[in-house]
């Protein structure tokens, strides 16, 4: 590619998360946009001290804009159960401690549902994905993708909370699909393919 084009069209995403590099990266090089990671500029990863995954996804964004002085994509999500409020929400991966135990955040759900005494089992994953300019401006992209919690969890696939949640008609949980199959049906695939959809600025 000529290099004056693809510097014109550089964009960085504020993520560690290889996984997610690859998979955005992949998308965007067939728009002519390539992806720089967060490692390549060695960016620091800010707090997420706001209080919706929109704010978290805005202020990790506008972060490494400013540090690279290149457009801005950065995700936040979460698992949202309706019977605990919205809870884990913004703090889906704090649940799980430091280092991270996901047996130990499912358990925790699991109990909190118990004690809620509530029978409704209705969740959703939401994954918000910010895009932020040099010039300040910025757009938002969410998608969600509704189901339920189930109990004990199961599969071996995935990651996070992917073996107690079964999206809606379907019969197994994410952590019992393979990668294609969840990226299908995935909040985060959702969100990207609004952003997909969306005009871009060389459009
Ligand atoms: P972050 O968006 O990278 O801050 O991650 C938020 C947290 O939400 C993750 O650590 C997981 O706990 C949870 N999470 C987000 N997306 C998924 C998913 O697709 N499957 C399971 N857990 C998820």
């Amino acid at each position: 590619m000529n290099p004056l084009v693809s510097e014109a069209n550089k964009w960085v995403l504020a993520s560690h998360n290889q996984g997610k590099i690859r998979e955005i990266g992949e998308l965007l090089a067939a728009r002519g946009i390539v992806l720089r990671s967060a490692a390549d500029f060695s960016l620091p990863e800010p707090d997420e001290t706001a209080d919706s995954f929109a704010g978290n996804a805005l202020l990790k964004a506008r972060a490494a804009c400013r540090a690279t002085g290149l457009p801005a994509l950065a995700d936040d999500s979460g698992l949202c159960v309706t019977a605990l409020g919205g809870r884990p929400g913004i703090h889906s991966a704090r649940w799980a401690g430091e280092p991270r135990d996901f047996h130990a955040a499912m358990n925790k759900v699991n109990d909190a549902l118990a004690a809620s005494h509530d029978e409704d089992r209705s969740a959703a994953f939401v994954c918000v994905l910010a895009l932020v300019f040099p010039d300040g401006t910025h757009r938002l992209y969410e998608g969600r993708v509704e189901g339920e919690i189930v109990w004990p969890p199961r599969g071996d696939g995935g990651f996070g909370y992917d073996p107690i949640f079964r999206p809606e008609g379907e019969g197994r949980v994410f952590a019992e699909m393979s990668r294609a199959e969840k990226a299908g049906l995935s909040h985060r695939a959702r969100a990207l393919a609004k952003l997909m959809a969306g005009e871009f600025p060389d459009d």
